[in-house]
């Protein structure tokens, strides 16, 4: 049973977790609150680690997500460095590494995710992956003029740090299974207009291959990669980016409801006072019944804040969670920018702009109706059209008059 006296413990001090403990306090509550982490910072923003502190223009200190006197002012009990490793959903209870158990009213499950990883990486040397201020510093010291970079996967992050990599002086090689690298979530056409981008900056580009293995000097440093068609690419250091998967191993067991990240209802919810907010949390989409994860930041603030409202909002009377998503990415001069979801979308159009001109937007659609929106260097014109994409207008109607 649950105590109503117990605290509320959320899990992963991070973007969804301190949003949590944000939307909480603003929302009334004054009881105990528990924030667990197992990193030992301040609660820190991950965006600018393959942005501004890649590439040195940001030391660490710009990271914070909150200063710490704003910290201070939530009353939070904060534990730091302390891994939630077990779960008792009967009991109510989670279990630290510090061997401490911990009753809980509600449990807000905010632990994110962990880079994937290369198999049989884990022990070489020169091997990187960028999740945290760690993995960004790491690299960083590997950045130097002429360092021979090989990054895996051509998402987001390893784009931008390319990007980055490039602007540092480093001969860069992108090695991505897609046959038109960067098109996974933008489709073919500025996916194409991106790999361009990067190759007149000077970045290397190998599409439609698979690395089978990562290559080292026998001394435990990594060398290069072996593709799957047998050729080699030397480098100094490998960056793999090939996505993350939801921190939910500690939660094996418990009977919390898992599959890609924590299974929850359209409230965010998961049974037996368990919650679930940001990267780790799959949720059954109010509109389109869909079991959807996302991994943005701003989804990481506003489900957090979503959670609070409903756990605040006592049973009954919680509130289906239905988000725009929001992402950008910065490459070189672009900023790009894309709202609602255009994986999927069976029509994409520019809008506005040119793929020539690398000032557009693009309107993608599903079934005949407005899904997303992506935006390159065009930040009002793209903010427009969010209304089309909340609308879910029909897509022939958005895009009429439109030169593509
Ligand atoms: C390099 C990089 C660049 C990015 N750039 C962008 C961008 O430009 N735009 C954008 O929209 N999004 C971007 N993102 C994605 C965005 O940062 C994430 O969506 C956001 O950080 C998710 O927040 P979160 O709090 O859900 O999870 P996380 O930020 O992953 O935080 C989870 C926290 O929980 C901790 N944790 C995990 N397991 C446990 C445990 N068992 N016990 C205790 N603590 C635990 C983790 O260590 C971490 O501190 C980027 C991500 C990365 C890595």
């Amino acid at each position: 049973m649950s105590d109503p006296l117990a605290p509320i413990v959320v899990v992963g001090a991070s973007a969804a977790g301190l949003s949590t403990a944000e939307g909480l306090r603003r929302g009334g509550y004054t009881g105990p609150l528990i924030l667990v982490g197992d990193e030992t910072h301040l609660p820190y923003d991950r965006p600018p680690l393959s942005k501004q502190l890649l590439s040195g223009v940001w030391d660490t200190g710009r990271l914070a997500l909150r200063p710490p006197e704003a910290l201070d002012a939530l009353g939070l009990d904060l534990r730091l460095g302390r891994a939630a490793v077990a779960l008792d959903t009967g009991r109510r209870e989670v279990c630290l590494t510090d061997g401490t158990r911990i009753g809980y009213r509600h449990l807000v499950v905010a632990t994110g995710a962990h880079a994937r990883r290369l198999p049989g990486t884990g022990e070489l040397s020169g091997v990187h992956t960028l999740r945290t201020i760690e993995d960004a510093l790491a690299l960083r010291a590997a950045l130097r003029p002429g360092t021979r970079l090989v990054i895996v996967g051509a998402g987001f992050v390893g784009a931008e740090a390319a990007s980055v990599a490039r602007g540092l002086g480093c001969e860069v090689t992108m090695v991505t299974d897609a046959a038109v690298p960067l098109a996974d979530g933008l489709g073919p056409e500025l996916g194409t207009m991106l790999a361009e981008v990067h190759r007149e900056n000077g970045v290397r580009i190998e599409p439609g291959v698979l690395v089978r293995d990562v290559l080292s000097d026998g001394a435990g440093r990594a060398t290069g990669v072996r593709l799957a068609d047998d050729r080699t690419v030397t480098a100094d250091a490998v960056l793999v980016g090939i996505g993350a998967r939801p921190a939910t191993a500690w939660l094996e067991g418990s009977g919390v409801p898992l599959g890609d990240g924590v299974l929850c209802d359209a409230t965010l919810y998961a049974g037996d006072g368990v919650w679930a907010a940001g990267d780790v949390a799959s949720w059954a989409h109010p509109v389109t019944g869909s079991p959807t994860r996302v991994e943005h930041r701003t989804h990481a603030s506003e489900s957090g804040l979503a959670v609070a409202r409903n756990i605040l909002a006592g049973p009954g009377s919680a509130t289906p969670f239905a988000p725009v998503p929001y992402v950008w990415s910065d490459q070189y001069d672009l900023k790009i920018q894309v709202y609602g979801s255009t994986r999927g979308a069976d029509s994409v159009r520019i809008v506005e702009g040119s793929t020539a001109a690398r000032k557009l937007v693009a309107l993608y659609g599903k079934g005949g109706r407005v899904c997303g929106a992506a935006g390159v260097n065009m930040v009002r014109s793209v903010r427009g059209r969010r209304a089309s994409v909340v609308a879910a207008e029909p897509f022939d109607r958005a895009t009429a008059g439109s030169a593509s």
